[in-house]
């Protein structure tokens, strides 16, 4: 399958950046109070200058319009604003909540971050990506993304009622749960598409999350100009062990996890 190369966002950080957060797949819901509750005490504490999220903050978002409709929706969009208000606030669409609008985002005085989008801090550039375009090898997915993420099909979707929008979305949910109880194996981010994508850019390294596999992976020969491929962890606190991760850069061009569980 022929790799298509998405046209290429920026973000320059201002010289006085001295770390950028990135994390990515909270999948936060109103039926998983620990993930938002650490979420929230991240986001209120983190020190970083920058904190972006590389998409599937929400499990589900089905149109902005719901946001007055459900407290829970309200208390996160708190935090983001909270956040929003004293550091530079990023966000991506992921598969699960590409319906996000820019009015909401606006309102949480965030920034909307296009995927991919090519950060630079100090010397050093990463390219950021939510991941599910890059996993090429699931033709069934990247057609239902392709045909979702398309103007008209999000015209007659979100034309639909609230509540008619929570119930497909719930239905969908389900199939790709049922899907995923019989794949032997997920789909993972492609090298080729990786390094197709890294190849017009000044970066060595592209970070995605969306896959839920947290490594660093070699795309190239190692050395000082290997490519690499730095994969976030998902995050629940439900889970055995608990996991909520922050993926930290500095303006030296070092990289560290850092587990919040
Ligand atoms: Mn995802």
């Amino acid at each position: 399958m022929p790799v298509a190369v998405p046209p290429l966002s920026q973000l320059q950080a201002p010289a006085n950046w001295r770390t950028v957060d990135l994390i990515s797949d909270l999948h936060l819901q109103a039926n998983a109070p620990a993930t938002l509750a650490a979420w929230q005490s991240y986001m209120a504490e983190t020190t970083a200058d920058a904190v972006l999220i590389l998409g599937d903050l929400f499990e589900v978002w089905v149109g902005d319009d719901e946001v007055p409709a459900s407290p829970f929706l309200q208390s996160c969009a708190q935090v983001l604003r909270g956040a929003g208000e004293r550091l530079y606030l990023g966000l991506m669409h992921g598969n699960r909540d590409f319906l996000m609008g820019p009015a909401f985002v606006h309102s949480c005085h965030a920034h909307g971050l296009q995927d991919p989008t090519l950060l630079t801090l100090g010397n050093t550039s990463w390219l950021l990506s939510h991941g599910d375009a890059l996993c090429t090898e699931d033709i069934e997915y990247q057609a239902f993304r392709q045909q979702v993420r398309s103007p008209g099909w999000i015209q007659h979707f979100t034309s639909k009622p609230l509540a008619e929008r929570q119930a497909l979305a719930r239905g969908l949910r389900a199939e790709s749960e049922a899907r995923k109880s019989i794949a032997a194996s997920y789909a993972d981010a492609d090298a080729a598409a990786c390094l197709a994508w890294l190849a017009p850019t000044p970066s060595r390294q592209l970070i995605h999350g969306h896959t839920h596999q947290p490594a660093s992976h070699l795309l190239s020969a190692a050395g000082p100009q290997q490519m690499e491929r730095i994969v976030l962890s998902d995050w629940d606190m439900q889970a055995t062990p608990p996991r909520a991760q922050v993926l930290q850069l500095n303006a030296s061009g070092h990289h560290q996890r850092i587990n919040l569980s």
